[in-house]
């Protein structure tokens, strides 16, 4: 037996890496200047054997911590198993990942998808045909009411509808049907709801936002709304949702249940993409043979590690963890509101940071932490986002306030 994990070449130097990764990815994004090789838990190596602690757990994707067992050994037993049938059969995975994910969300269904994007699309497809079927919207009338400051992925649909410059430019002609509410404002909501309206799409914490929580009653009052006006509630749960605010959806804290749940990130256990919706009979039925698919989603692989991350939320335990280490995280990093932070705000184990700009920078808080062994992301501006993985320690959250005060103090005491 030869050992696996051993390089099948030299290894490359991290600088190389680095060029290489410049030269032949597209450079959609600006990393950090650290190229990792192993995970384990809460914890990242890089090629030259330095030891991180992950603060950023892949945007939520990896809330169960890299290489959870039960989720690696459902992977490896179905790897090696089934791992694609196409929606042209049924599969034994597909079938029990579709009840218990229906059992989780409390829903009649769910219409499985790939990444985050195409599970947003899917409710965007699912509202507009429920409106012109159920609602008797003349179509294609229907319209969408959206949040300023969102984020629901990068197509071209979805981009139609950001408020992020950066990511809309250059992208044009947008999909239209989409109107903008200020997020946290139910009034806001109420103006933009007319007889076309089909949907609400929200987060019920936005997370890309920079983890802006909503007004106490915001979500209460904004079913009520939807309710009222004959409208589905559509919340993005892809960050906010499988235990990362404490609950295991964040619509939980106000004991909301939307009309259409989307789920991504955890779902696939930081393993491989998976997303779904989930909604009863009466919106989901909507779907006809042909009207929507995915070669990949609901794939048997997919589906049995999905299946095996609805069995560790099933447990609370992570649920649990988030909000007991959140309230840590949270009284530790509100100690340095005044000491160059500005503002914390936290829910679960998720905290927005904004930084005084006059001090530094997110990303330059984020290279600091790299310095120091953490690995953390700005959203922008001077606000960076942690979400460390759900079995980090006590200890842990402690290294993460410390580290941050730490870099803090260099700035102010300059
Ligand atoms: C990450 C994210 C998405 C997009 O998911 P992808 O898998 O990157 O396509 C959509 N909505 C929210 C709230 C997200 O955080």
């Amino acid at each position: 037996m030869t050992d696996r994990r051993a390089p099948s070449a030299d290894p490359v130097d991290a600088s190389t890496l680095i060029d290489l990764t410049e030269s032949h990815v597209a450079r959609g994004y600006h990393p950090l200047p650290v190229v990792l090789r192993e995970g384990s838990g809460a914890w990242v190596t890089d090629v030259e054997g330095n030891r991180y602690l992950d603060c950023l757990a892949g945007y939520s994707a990896l809330n169960f911590g890299h290489g959870h067992p039960d989720l690696l050994a459902a992977a490896h037993e179905q790897l090696d198993r089934l791992t694609l049938t196409s929606r042209a059969f049924y599969s034994e995975q597909l079938a029990l990942f579709g009840a218990e994910l229906a059992d989780l969300t409390g829903k009649d269904m769910v219409l499985p998808m790939n990444s985050g994007a195409e599970g947003v699309e899917t409710a965007i497809k699912v509202s507009r045909k429920w409106g012109y079927e159920v609602k008797g919207v003349p179509e294609p009338e229907a319209s969408i009411v959206v949040m300023d400051g969102n984020f629901h992925g990068r197509t071209t649909t979805i981009v139609s509808f950001s408020t992020d410059d950066v990511a809309r430019s250059g992208y044009a002609p947008f999909t239209p049907g989409f109107r903008l509410a200020k997020y946290g404002s139910i009034s806001a909501v109420d103006e933009l709801i007319d007889d076309t309206t089909v949907a609400v799409l929200f987060e019920p914490i936005q997370g890309e936002g920079g983890v802006i929580i909503p007004p106490d009653g915001y979500l209460r009052e904004l079913r009520e709304l939807c309710t009222s006006r004959g409208v589905l509630m559509v919340a993005d749960e892809i960050q906010s949702g499988l235990a990362r605010s404490g609950r295991t959806f964040a619509c939980d804290h106000e004991d909301v249940v939307p009309d259409i749940y989307i789920l991504g990130k955890a779902l696939g256990g930081g393993i491989l993409p998976v997303s779904a919706i989930a909604a009863d009979e009466d919106v989901l039925g909507v779907i006809t043979p042909g009207s929507h698919g995915s070669t990949f989603g609901g794939n048997p692989l997919a589906a049995a590690v999905g299946r095996a991350v609805i069995s560790l939320l099933r447990t609370g335990v992570f649920q649990q963890r988030a909000t007991e280490l959140g309230q840590r995280l949270e009284e530790g990093l509100r100690g340095l509101v005044g000491h160059g932070l500005v503002a914390v705000r936290a829910r679960g184990l998720w905290a927005g940071l904004d930084i005084d700009p006059t001090l530094m920078s997110g990303r330059e808080m984020c290279e600091g932490l790299l310095r120091r062994g953490l690995l953390a992301k700005d959203t922008h501006g001077s606000t960076i986002r942690l979400a460390p993985p759900l079995v980090v320690t006590e200890k842990e959250i402690d290294l993460i306030v410390d580290s941050v005060a730490d870099v803090l103090r260099e700035r102010t005491s300059a």
